[in-house]
């Protein structure tokens, strides 16, 4: 059975502050998502039938606790990749920046609407940004470990809403959270997902 690792951040736990803090980091990335790694490949230790299977098959072709620990594993690793040190007007640019022009009207709505969808979301979950069938931009809520391929689309940008993720820097303001996080998006990371 291959065992699962943490996928390491490419930039030093400091490098997005004071959008999100080092602490945060730390904890988030060094003990969450290293615990649904180490979940994960416990219990994969007594079943063989995902032996071999990228994480992305088996939380597609899992339930319970395999499924949840994948998805979270896939949520997280779209998550950290995909930001870089704060840039205070930081904008869209290339190909998604023509799907949000074209679809929202401009990047100003298309973030309304998205800090929207992430500060209504109950609980604990994802709000994500990707692309359907059609090839059309798409917002979404998913509630705790579930990522959009389960309904054939392919995720290009999401901001986790579970408190762990921004308590430390926010406390209960999750939409200050929200309405900062685009300091620190990667477009060039979210384009290469296009
Ligand atoms: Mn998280």
């Amino acid at each position: 059975m291959s065992k699962f690792e943490l996928q390491p951040l490419n930039y030093q736990s400091n490098a997005l502050e004071p959008v999100i803090g080092q602490r945060t980091i730390e904890i988030h990335h060094g003990k969450h998502l290293q615990a649904y790694v180490n979940n994960l490949n416990a219990a994969l230790e007594s079943n063989d039938k995902f032996n071999g299977m990228s994480v992305d098959d088996i939380y597609l072709n899992s339930e319970g606790g395999i499924r949840n620990n994948a998805g979270q594993i896939i949520n997280h690793n779209l998550y950290f990749e995909q930001f870089k040190a704060p840039v205070a007007d930081n904008k869209p640019m290339g190909r998604i920046a023509s799907l949000i022009d074209a679809q929202y009207g401009s990047f100003e709505a298309f973030k309304a609407e998205f800090v929207k969808q992430g500060t209504t979301l109950f609980g604990s979950g994802w709000v994500w940004l990707s692309l359907d069938k059609d090839s059309k931009l798409v917002i979404t809520q998913e509630t705790n470990a579930a990522v959009p391929t389960s309904k054939g689309l392919k995720p290009l940008l999401t901001f986790d809403v579970w408190e762990h993720a921004y308590y430390l820097d926010y406390q209960n303001r999750r939409a200050d959270y929200l309405n900062t996080l685009w300091q620190i998006v990667d477009w060039n990371v979210v384009n290469g997902r296009l």
